[in-house]
């Protein structure tokens, strides 16, 4: 990076903000739809009108103890909302509903696993929830039009405590978040279309010194390669700045990709400048154990444990599982079609491969994949019985993804059952033999490379069909009979 790595070393915080999937808003019952007119999903709560009530939405708090619980957050039991004031032109009420002292999860940690394989826990200093504000739209006619449909929108705030070191492990933990919220289907993850939002504190200090520098904050970076970039070009520039004897301005950034640069947007407020104070309209949120439970339950398997039951129970490499567990999705596929499958590499070999090309050429998800798993199971057991080559499946595969068809009924009806009767083939061996006598004379003279020409002959007569260990072994049994008879 710079030449004054051996110097400094960076120290990053990350908030990450997450939008629920819940139906409707946080404390009203509008709807959260995406893309919906402008202004149209609105109502006087979360436009907040003078004396109406906000009534809090329970599936998010359901959505946000989970999130606690897989990242090992104590839930409290107890916490308050409080209003955070300031004034904004997409923020109609002139303040946000949020958690500020007593927030519903505190001091947790995830695991972020290095491409070395070094694990590494980043300590999470708080969930809480949160409504998510509206949208300010500058037009090309120099005029800003706001849209407030995401007023009230929920969202869980997800603050990191300064434990990232680099902008390789922010880019590992803000990866490693997505994975859960999607495992948890509690948010879609989609950082483009802004339902994971990251903000990244950034500061430098002279290695081996204990003391924080002074931060700085960097806002709208709206893809994870965006995130390790700026982070990049903000420790550059202050480290540049500490050297030529400059102090760091604690102040908030914008980052800009189309010119790699972030500028500076304002100096940062204080905490003090929002005036916090807990909302009069909402009661404190109680959790008892019963309904603690019931959430705790419902957590389906997180990725950690599932990739090392990937390795433990289908005895795959560490590499596949890896790939596979990323996308629960892709991990729930995988496992429908082990369930009738012995060869589980095999299948993981198909899904790797064959499955996940067809995915990035047609740029489409394991959702919308057409072929059945139960079909995939049965192709990959028609090669593990020899009853079809890796060739041929290959072909029957690309003939599943036209039409969906049962591969027993492909291979029956196009006849590509594979020929593994001896005789048959050794029959074929002495054709091909005699009618290709320069060939032959070339192996009796000692020209083994002939083999290949061969094969493929047989290959050619039986439409890829012979058994291809066994016309091996017999072919070579039957020239060398030849060479012996000279
Ligand atoms: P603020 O009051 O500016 O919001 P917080 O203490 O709430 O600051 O921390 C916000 C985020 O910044 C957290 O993720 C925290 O870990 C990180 N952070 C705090 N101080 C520093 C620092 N000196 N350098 C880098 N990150 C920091
Ligand atoms: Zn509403
Ligand atoms: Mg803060």
């Amino acid at each position: 990076m710079s030449k004054f790595d051996q110097k400094y070393e960076p120290v990053i915080g990350l908030e990450v903000h997450a939008q629920l999937l819940t139906e409707t808003k946080l404390f009203c019952s509008c709807s959260t739809k995406f893309g919906n007119s402008p202004n149209s999903n609105i109502c006087p709560i979360c436009l907040g009108h003078p004396g109406v009530l906000p009534v809090l939405n329970k599936k998010a708090v359901e959505f946000a103890v989970m999130m606690g619980i897989s990242t090992n957050c104590k839930i409290n039991r107890h916490s308050i909302f409080a209003r955070k004031n300031y004034f904004y032109p997409d923020l109609p009420k002139g303040y946000q509903i949020s958690q500020y002292e007593e927030p519903l999860c505190e001091n947790g940690f995830i695991t972020i696993t290095g491409k070395d394989g070094t694990e590494k826990n980043i300590r999470i200093k708080r969930i809480h929830l949160e409504e998510d504000a509206g949208k300010s739209i500058h037009n090309k006619y120099d005029s800003t039009l706001i849209d407030v449909n995401r007023c009230g929108v929920p969202l869980i705030e997800i603050v990191t405590e300064p434990d990232i070191s680099s902008p390789e492990e922010a880019y590992l933990y803000l990866m490693k978040i997505k994975q859960i919220v999607l495992y948890l289907e509690i948010c879609d993850g989609n950082m483009e279309e802004g339902s994971l939002r990251c903000d990244a504190n950034i500061s430098v200090r002279l290695k081996g010194e204990s003391k924080l520098g002074t931060k700085t904050e960097i806002k709208n970076m709206n893809s994870f390669r965006n995130v390790e970039r700026a982070l990049d070009y903000e420790i550059e520039r202050q480290i540049n700045s500490l050297e030529d004897g400059e102090e760091i301005i604690q102040q908030t950034l914008l980052w800009n990709a189309d010119t790699d640069q972030a500028y500076p947007m304002r100096t940062k407020e204080e905490e003090h400048d929002y005036r916090y104070f807990p909302d009069p309209d909402l009661t404190p949120l109680f959790i008892n154990d019963e309904w603690y439970n019931e959430i705790k339950n419902s957590i389906p398997e997180l990725p950690d444990i599932r990739l090392k039951r990937f390795i433990d129970f289908y005895s795959l490499p560490q590499y596949d599982a890896e790939i596979l567990t990323q996308d629960k999705s892709i991990a729930d596929y995988y496992e429908m079609v082990a369930k009738n499958s012995k060869e589980y590499k095999l299948v993981s070999n198909w899904i790797m491969v064959d499955v996940m090309s067809v995915l990035n050429s047609k740029n489409i998800t394991i959702k919308e994949f057409t072929v059945k798993p139960e079909y995939l199971s049965k192709l990959i057991n028609l090669i593990s019985d020899n009853v079809i080559s890796n060739k041929i499946a290959k072909e029957v595969f690309q003939i599943m993804l036209e039409n969906n068809q049962d591969p027993d009924v492909i291979v029956k009806e196009k006849n590509l059952i594979q020929i593994s009767d001896e005789k048959v083939i050794i029959e074929i061996v002495n054709r091909v033999m005699e009618s290709n006598p320069d060939q032959l004379n070339e192996y009796l003279s000692g020209k083994d490379k002939v083999v290949g020409f061969f094969v493929g002959q047989i290959m050619k007569l039986t439409k890829g069909k012979a058994n291809p260990q066994l016309v091996n072994k017999i072919l070579i049994e039957q020239l060398n009979n030849k060479k012996n008879n000279l």
